[in-house]
């Protein structure tokens, strides 16, 4: 497999900082760098300055280019694609990483169209093995489980998921004093062929569970009570909501709402499991979440070795105080 060449991370710098996505991406660059041993570094659309910065010095990026006048190029998604293949082009780059966030999950195909590039999304993944770059993806929670191989020939556009970029320093990294510089894009078409007009964030309470961030679930531990007062708590915290086989089959919920090897299989950063046992079909569809927390009245139940942290409690005290606490601070009946 010949030298791949460059990696080029597009990071996001939401209101001039950078995030945990941001951060969790130039960890990912800086290790799939060191690993493929090939050269890498970061592109923005905003200036980083003070401690934004200081955070790509230690994460080790060797330089970072800015897109002068980039941040006005947020809302016309075409003419990004089209000026972040260019700057692409002019660094050289061969792969580009993106995270499959809003911003990425988009601009990750124009780039690929302009470039004429290989794609693939959502990798969770990336080997180096002896026929190139061996990259596994999962898409629609594990509806889509592929692993494809880069053999370097082509440009290659690849997007992470949010969930899979950690913001680990790794060790073998030494923080450096990025080189930091402008590149003055051609002048824009006024023509903006599509101008992004508003932004709607996905509501917890519809979005599917595999795209949740935070579930509280509800088993077989939960009365017809403890259940109406849990579903009222999620609608105040605003997260979403999922259930067991049994409780689906009580018929208390949509069978969208199930989580579990024959329902969803979610990916949030905290799955909090409340009156479930933890049973293998049900721990399946839930093991890759960032962080799970259990409430059962049983000690022994098989959910706690499964959870990041557990609570011996009762449903009938827990879930009330919880309301009570969170209807003093976002409102709602008492
Ligand atoms: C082929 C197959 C596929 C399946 N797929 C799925 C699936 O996709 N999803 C799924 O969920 N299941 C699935 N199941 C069912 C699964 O095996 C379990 O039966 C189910 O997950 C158990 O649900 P549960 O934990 O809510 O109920 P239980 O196992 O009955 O557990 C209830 C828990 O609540 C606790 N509890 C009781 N009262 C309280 C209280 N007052 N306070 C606190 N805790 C309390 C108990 O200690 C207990 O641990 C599948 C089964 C099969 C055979």
């Amino acid at each position: 497999m010949r030298s791949h060449g460059k990696i080029l991370a597009f990071v996001d710098l939401p209101e001039g900082q950078l995030d945990e996505t941001g951060k969790g991406l130039l960890s990912y660059a800086a290790r799939l760098a060191a690993f493929t041993d090939m050269s890498w570094g970061a592109a923005t659309l905003l200036a980083p300055e003070g401690e934004t910065l200081a955070a790509f010095a230690a994460y080790g990026t060797p330089s970072v280019s800015i897109v002068a006048g980039g941040e006005k190029l947020l809302d016309r998604p075409v003419q990004l694609g089209q000026i972040a293949a260019q700057l692409a082009t002019v660094k050289g780059a061969s792969l580009l990483l993106l995270p499959h966030n809003d911003l990425g999950a988009t601009l990750a195909p124009l780039l690929a169209a302009s470039l004429d590039a290989a794609l693939v999304t959502e990798v969770t993944t990336a080997r180096q093995m002896n026929d190139g770059l061996q990259l596994s993806r999962q898409a629609l929670g594990n509806r889509i489980a592929e692993t494809r191989v880069w053999d370097g020939e082509r440009r290659l556009v690849i997007t992470v998921p949010v969930r899979a970029l950690s913001q680990v320093l790794l060790p073998s990294v030494k923080p450096c004093q990025p080189q930091v510089n402008l590149w003055q894009p051609p002048a824009l078409s006024a023509d903006p062929s599509a101008t992004v007009i508003n932004r709607i964030p996905p509501d917890p309470q519809t979005v599917d569970l595999t795209d949740a961030e935070v579930i509280f679930s509800a088993g077989k531990g939960c009365d017809p009570a403890t259940f109406k007062q849990l579903q009222e708590l999620c609608r105040l915290l605003n997260v979403s909501f999922g259930v067991t086989r049994p409780v689906f089959d009580l018929g208390w919920t949509g069978f969208e709402r199930m989580v579990g090897q024959t329902g969803r299989t979610v990916t949030p950063r905290l799955y909090l499991a409340l009156g479930i046992s933890g049973s293998m079909h049900h721990v399946g569809g839930i093991k890759d979440s960032r962080r799970i927390v259990s409430v059962n009245s049983d000690p022994k139940a098989p959910v706690f070795p499964n959870s990041d942290e557990g609570f011996v409690a009762d449903l009938r005290d827990v879930i009330p105080r919880l309301l009570d606490k969170a209807r003093a601070v976002y409102g709602g009946a008492a």
